[in-house]
């Protein structure tokens, strides 16, 4: 039961196998044993996840179930939950309770969902590795000596090593993608505007979007099902979002006629060997599916860090002017002026990439420097959206690795950070394209997980679901749990 998929604990609570306050007691309980060899969970409080469980197998007695009836997910530390403490993972924060639950946290408990806790993260989601969390770093549960990507690090853990069947995570550069990748996760960063940003702390508005982590493409849909709906208190949630049946493109067990895209610009130098080798069969798969794998050019993609590494700390550096001391945000002890509070309550309570990205942020932005790096790298942007765009004239559906190599060791790229952002290489320009991009697990390079990106035209995450449902059906790769935790490999 512990890795079984969302679905199948579905299947056992509608069949009165199992009730909603057994499967959290289970999950409790490995949380309880497993976490801390892992880091995964930075709050947790177990009666109340009991109540929420308790409630829901009431709720079942007396209605139809819901959607996600009874069904545990973990969150994110960044989104907003009037239970229980808020802190993006950041020290800046500490104390900090939400006025309000995030519009998603509202979606997900009307559907009937058990929240578990909230998960550990690299501070404001600033980071591919969990290693920037002023909670700590999180381990891999396929290897504890090496990271679980970030920043949705602990989302990824948690999953992995079932201390819960699925989680909530941010993208803004890749933070669901490549962690699911480094984990041997499913997880989807939906078309920008799908899902309502309403209540989930802002790094880079026009790149953040929400998703699931799941072990299954069906797990996946069945949550992104219940996210995506219009919010009027979020001006970017689109009204009227093209939708289609989310369960039903996970039928697909065929790939007839689509036609799969290889952007050379992925295949390049620098990937694993291995990786490499696991994204090829995995084509092989497809074409013996009945796909027909074209190989086409992105050829602004070895832009698309650079830019990402202008816009995404421009938005920080005005997102993150919030935390004054004020309104928001740890003060210092005895300022000596309004000056010294602010520097010094913000010295304190930032941690050192959340810094840097300030500092690059604010000098892109300024004048005299505005036009030569911010104006340069939105029109870079737009670049990048017209190559994904000659493409989908071509392919119906773009296939690449999501991350260039496996999970790597702890410590090993923190003083690098340039290294560390070259982690992101291959999942930034979707954000950037505010395209929908899925990873799901296709292998292992150096027994870790490796993951395959699927990335569609704005609003298709059907063609997605189906494509990666067809490849989930022919192989068995999401059936892979550590033994360390209980699992089968
Ligand atoms: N790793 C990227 C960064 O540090 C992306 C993070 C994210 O998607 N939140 O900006």
């Amino acid at each position: 039961m512990p890795f079984s998929s969302l679905s199948e604990i579905k299947t056992r609570l509608d069949a009165g196998q199992t009730t909603a306050v057994d499967v959290a007691k289970l999950y409790l309980d490995r949380i309880q044993a497993f976490n801390k060899d892992l880091n995964a969970f930075v709050h947790l409080d177990p009666e109340h996840v009991l109540a929420q469980a308790q409630a829901s197998d009431l709720y079942r007695t007396q209605h139809t179930p819901r959607p996600l009836e009874g069904l545990p997910i973990a969150i994110k530390d960044i989104f907003c939950t009037q239970d229980g403490p808020t802190r993006c993972c950041s020290k800046i924060l500490e104390g900090f309770e939400a006025p309000y639950d995030a519009h998603v946290i509202t979606l997900l408990k009307e559907a009937g969902a058990v929240l578990v806790g909230k998960t550990n993260m690299d501070e404001f989601a600033m980071g591919s590795s969990n290693e920037t969390s002023a909670f700590g770093g999180v381990q891999n549960p396929w290897n504890i000596d090496c990271i679980p990507g970030g920043s949705s690090g602990g989302s990824a853990a948690a999953v992995a090593a079932a201390l819960t069947p699925a989680a909530l995570g941010t993208d803004t550069g890749g933070s669901i993608r490549q962690p699911a990748s480094l984990t041997g996760l499913v997880g989807l960063k939906p078309t920008y505007g799908r899902i309502s940003r309403r209540g989930i702390i802002a790094f880079a508005s026009s790149l953040d979007q929400a998703g699931p982590m799941t072990r299954t493409v069906k797990d996946t849909a069945m949550i992104t099902s219940v996210l995506s709906s219009h919010d009027s208190g979020d001006s970017t949630s689109v009204v009227d979002a093209p939708s289609f049946d989310w369960l039903k493109a996970c039928e697909s067990r065929d790939m007839k006629g689509l036609r799969i895209g290889k952007p050379k610009e992925y295949f390049i130098d620098g990937i694993h060997e291995d990786v490499r080798a696991r994204i090829e069969e995995a084509l092989k798969i497809c074409e013996s599916l009945g796909a027909e794998i074209v190989d086409i050019s992105l050829p602004h993609t070895e832009y698309a860090v650079a830019a990402y590494y202008v816009i995404a700390p421009s938005e920080a550096s005005t997102n993150l002017s919030r935390y004054d001391a004020v309104r928001f945000g740890h003060r210092c002890e005895n300022p000596e002026d309004l000056e010294d509070m602010y520097a010094r309550s913000r010295d304190e309570g930032f941690g050192a990439e959340v810094k840097r990205r300030i500092l690059t942020g604010a000098f892109a932005l300024s004048s005299g420097y505005y036009d030569a790096y911010y104006l340069k790298a939105q029109q870079v942007r737009t670049l990048i959206s017209q190559d994904f765009k000659a493409a989908f004239e071509k392919v119906d559906i773009i296939a690449t690795p999501t991350s260039p190599i496996p999970a790597f060791k702890s410590g090993e790229k923190t003083d690098d950070p340039l290294t560390m952002y070259l982690s992101d290489i291959f999942t930034i320009a979707a954000n950037l394209a505010g395209l929908p991009g899925l990873s799901q697990p296709c292998g292992f390079a150096d027994n870790l997980p490796v993951g395959l990106q699927w990335i569609a035209p704005a609003w298709q995450e059907d063609k997605i679901l189906s494509a990666a449902s067809a490849y989930e059906g022919a192989t068995d790769w999401h059936t892979k749990s550590p033994a360390a935790f209980g699992g089968n490999l």
